[in-house]
């Protein structure tokens, strides 16, 4: 939907005011669209353009290294061939013209039109037609024009500011053409300003594969895969395309979002299409992720491939300052690329080596862990369900991401690691991994107590030992919450235990068992408390009534552990 409008009419209008007025710095506004102020020497001028609406394709687009001027027509519609002619005039600085825009009839005719303007006038202009999409004919000369727009002129502005002639740039525009090849698909469609509907409609579930960006829709519908299919599919039709000539290896990417497509989507997609490229024995040069020619609020997505050989690759690299793409090596090279940070979350040169008593108490350990982590994916969606009573729900997901990157952390520790080393790798990978308020304080805790244990003694830890560490892990989640007992927290659970396991004189497993089924009663009375802590305060009322999910989760796994003393 399109919600802010004046006149529906002049919306294209308007909003180039606001974005000449925005880049006055570099930009002047002439009849039809905007040019850059021209450049010192001067250089062929590359003029883009088409309707409005793609954004930041045309206007965007313009500025040093990039293109000289774009053409602004209304949305989705061809400016006319008065206002391709005026732009073009603006941008010409005596050493010719390239017009370039999408394979679309009227963009083809207008743009045709004011070429043979200027020509009457003595100025040396060159059209170059950008025509990526795969899906839109089988034949290449009849394909339109999509988000390959971005790459043909990326290539062309890199050159005219290099100082090629107008012949080379042509030829190298005509090259990066030939070699870029697109491949979209629609998840719903867009409106235009003022409309109530879109102007297509994509069935719920569904996708329409080979979208166009004027609002065509796919040509056609397929089940909505997941974002891994997806990716896999774009890449798989994409590189089944390779043009004719490209014998390199070397490809630039674009993972181009229509308008409405999150960039955390375009992330995950090219999770899948980046590794899917290399394995076809690609290399990668400088992707972009992001929203580069959109239509409107279209919900979408496409993968460009220009295939590069040097000249290409030389152009696409190249630095530009456009209004919204900007590209610099400088800094970028001023960093040490092929740095990676060490891996262990523990330093292995911290150990202190554990006699046969603290290995097996190690052990036992170890096997806690792995049972931990196999009752939280059993409860991952009732934790997650209680804490979407009153928080954000993703209480089960972040215990399951935090003792998985326990177990993992235990798993590889050393042989001769002893208990402490052990929780206290334990914790710091739970921290790291888990997420969310209960991560936090679970990691840094379980961490905390692992300094009450020695890994020097000649025992495994004492039942005084246990306690201490205990106390030393409530303590350290008091602290670090600032929360009291009855704010309804995971307190609510922890004290109650340590105040039982504390008072009771048996031996330590019967303790440990009485007072784990104290705080199972605790965390359940929850439910009665007003949350005062954590996610859950701003909807109070909604959680009475339900109890709070990292008491829940506290008391289970106190019990779990007391099922493994002896
Ligand atoms: P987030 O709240 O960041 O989404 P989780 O959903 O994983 O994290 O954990 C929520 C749990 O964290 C709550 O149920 C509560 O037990 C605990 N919690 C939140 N804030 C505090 C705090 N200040 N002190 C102690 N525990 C807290
Ligand atoms: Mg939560």
């Amino acid at each position: 939907m399109t919600t802010l409008y004046n006149d529906p009419a002049e919306f294209s209008e308007d909003q180039l005011e606001g974005f000449v007025d925005l880049y006055s710095d570099r930009l002047v506004r002439v009849p039809g669209g905007v040019v850059t102020c021209p450049p010192r020497t001067p250089q062929v001028a590359v003029v883009v353009g088409g309707g409005s609406g793609h954004y930041p394709a045309f206007a965007g687009l313009v500025g040093p290294g990039f293109a000289s001027g774009a053409v602004v027509g209304n949305i989705f519609t061809s400016p006319s061939a008065a206002h391709v002619y005026s732009v073009a005039k603006a941008a010409e600085q005596g050493r010719g013209v390239i017009l370039t825009f999408g394979n679309y009839a009227g963009d083809n005719m207008n743009f045709g039109i004011a070429a043979e303007m200027l020509r009457a006038e003595g100025i040396d202009t060159r059209i170059v037609v950008v025509k990526d999409d795969i899906a839109s004919a089988p034949d290449f000369d009849d394909r339109r024009g999509i988000a390959g727009d971005f790459t043909v002129f990326k290539v062309m502005g890199a050159a005219a500011a290099a100082g090629w002639d107008v012949d080379e740039v042509e030829r190298l525009g005509n090259l990066a053409n030939r070699r870029t090849r697109t491949l979209g698909v629609a998840f719903s469609g867009c409106t235009m300003p003022g409309a109530d509907e879109p102007l297509f409609q994509v069935a719920d579930g569904q996708m329409g594969v080979g979208l166009g960006i004027h609002g065509e829709p796919g040509i056609r519908d397929e089940a909505r895969p997941s974002a891994q299919h997806l990716g896999r599919l774009l890449a798989d039709a994409v590189l089944a395309e390779r043009p004719e000539g490209a014998t390199g290896d070397r490809v630039g990417v674009i993972v181009n979002g229509l308008g409405t497509t999150k960039y955390e989507e375009l992330f995950l997609l090219y999770r899948t299409i980046a590794p899917r490229l290399r394995e076809a024995g690609l290399e990668i040069v400088d992707p972009e992720v992001g929203e580069l020619v959109t239509s409107l609020d279209m919900g979408g997505v496409s993968l460009t491939l220009l295939w590069l050989d040097d000249e290409l690759e030389e152009m696409w690299r190249a630095d530009a300052y456009a209004c919204a793409y900007r590209k610099q090596a400088a800094p970028l090279n001023s960093i040490d690329a092929s740095w990676t940070p060490g891996t262990s979350v523990v330093d292995v040169e911290d150990l202190v080596p554990a006699g046969a008593a603290g290995r097996a108490a190690a052990e036992k350990l170890r096997d806690i862990v792995r049972d931990v982590s196999a009752l939280m994916h059993e409860q991952e969606t009732r934790l997650g369900e209680i804490d979407s009573f009153a928080g954000d729900g993703d209480h089960g997901r972040g215990m399951v991401r935090g003792i998985d990157a326990a177990l993992e952390a235990v798993r590889q520790a050393p042989e001769e690691a002893g208990p402490a080393f052990l929780l206290k790798a334990a914790g710091r990978a739970w921290a790291m991994q888990a997420g969310g308020t209960s991560g936090v304080l679970w990691g840094a805790s379980l961490e905390a107590a692992a300094a009450v244990l020695d890994d020097a003694a000649e025992q495994a830890p004492t039942p005084e030992q246990v306690r201490a560490a205990v106390a030393r892990f409530a303590e350290s989640l008091q602290t670090l919450g600032g929360a009291q007992q009855g704010d309804k927290t995971l307190l609510d659970a922890i004290l109650p235990f340590r105040e039982a396991l504390e008072a009771s004189e048996e031996p330590l497993p019967e303790a440990w068992r009485r007072a784990a089924a104290v705080a199972t009663e605790a965390a359940e009375s929850t439910a009665q408390l007003i949350p005062r802590k954590g996610r859950a305060r701003p909807l109070a009322e909604k959680s009475v009534g339900h109890p709070d999910p990292g008491a829940i989760s506290m008391a289970m796994i106190l019990s779990l552990i007391g099922e493994h003393l002896v």
